[in-house]
């Protein structure tokens, strides 16, 4: 069912959390975000077509990518003063950062003493993840999505421009050993040849324990290249196909209402043996965004309340200049007031925001 926003129906979530906090991030609508996604770098080591084009890329300047104490001061604020209870680094690609280790042990410290459990994850494309799982599971990072579309190496070239599935395999490997609990691995659905793999790359994770979540692809940003068919796939083709081998069966007790995946326990065909689970996160057709509790800061600082707006608030230029940490608290809270009610895709008025996802952190 979509969800839809109202001024007279508001998400009452005043028993959450982050509500409880002096200064909790809550929007007009009266969502509170605690989630926080930090971007640490516009850079990428593959060009999926979706996301980042091949050429002709505008990188953010060195000297305008925030540094570690720049980011561990922003996420200390969010996380001491803002409400803010779980982190996940993205990019870009994460692991392209020579501090990220630094930066997610000082993430998980800060957790600590903010007298809370650390929750730090990241998302990553795995390319370079199997030399440094086991040092970012030791610093702190206890939950990790992978990002990959195909298990068929040519397709997987023609989708990011390298020739790399073998290395981001190992990657998937090197995670399961090194304990990251959960691994969750995303496939955006781009197209037919996405629909035919689907039930591989789903017995590809759960005979690893995996947790496989299939994403609609979301016509969103500069770069709205798919591979495939131009038309938008059909996302609700999806659980038909994979119905044609194994059983699904809808999660009813999700326990955070925040997930955006609607989750099914998966069977074999007969129903006689559960395999795992799996998710199915169709932004687009059926929004999540009521119950949104995101907010995301780009690797420059700029504070981003949705994805799909291009509101922001220049945090890191504020930091630059010596804003106090009170201002710094004050702006990132003023601007998640103007959040929207919703990402407005498909509407004729939408207007795609004017960076990439790669950009904003996804
Ligand atoms: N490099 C990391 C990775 O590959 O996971 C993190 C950043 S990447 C932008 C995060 C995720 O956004 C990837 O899973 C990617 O497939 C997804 N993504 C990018 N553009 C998208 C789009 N238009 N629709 C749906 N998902 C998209």
């Amino acid at each position: 069912m979509t969800e839809t926003l109202t001024r007279d129906n508001r998400v009452g979530q005043a028993s959450s959390l982050a509500s409880a906090w002096a200064m909790p991030l809550r929007d007009s609508w009266g969502r509170t975000a605690s989630d926080l996604r930090l971007s640490l770098t516009d850079r990428c080591d593959l060009r999926c077509s979706y996301c980042l084009p091949r050429e002709g890329v505008k990188w953010v300047a060195r000297r305008e990518l925030l540094d570690s104490s720049e980011i561990l001061r922003l996420a200390g604020i969010a996380i001491h003063r803002l409400g803010i209870t779980q982190v996940r680094l993205t990019g870009g690609e994460p692991l392209l950062r020579p501090d990220l280790l630094e930066i997610a042990a000082g993430i998980s410290q800060t957790f600590v003493a903010a007298g809370r459990d650390p929750q730090v994850a990241l998302t990553t494309n795995a390319r370079s993840l199997a030399p440094l799982a086991p040092a970012l599971r030791a610093a702190g990072v206890q939950r990790i999505n992978i990002s990959l579309d195909t298990l068929d190496p040519d397709r997987f070239a023609q989708i990011t421009g390298r020739d790399e599935l073998a290395s981001a395999l190992e990657g998937i490997a090197a995670a399961l050993s090194a304990g990251f609990q959960p691994v969750k691995l995303n496939t955006v659905m781009l197209d037919e040849a996405s629909l035919r793999e689907a039930p591989d790359l789903l017995r590809f994770c759960l005979e690893r324990g995996i947790e496989w979540r299939a994403i609609e692809y979301m016509p969103f940003g500069p770069h709205t290249v798919r591979v495939g068919s131009a038309e938008q796939l059909d996302f609700s083709k999806l659980r038909p196909v994979l119905e044609q081998e194994f059983r699904l069966s809808p999660v009813r007790d999700n326990i955070d209402i925040h997930a955006p995946a609607t989750r099914f326990q998966v069977f074999n065909l007969a129903g006689t043996k559960r395999l795992g689970t799996m998710g199915m996160i169709a932004s687009v057709s059926t929004p999540f965004c009521a119950s949104c509790n995101r907010t995301r800061l780009s690797p420059t600082g700029l504070v981003r309340p949705c994805l799909f707006s291009d509101l922001s608030c220049d945090l890191g230029a504020m930091l630059r200049r010596g804003a106090t940490d009170d201002e710094l608290a004050q702006a990132w809270v003023g601007v998640t007031q103007g959040k929207p009610s919703g990402h407005g895709l498909g509407q004729s008025d939408f207007q795609s925001p004017t960076i990439s996802m790669a950009q904003i952190g996804g």
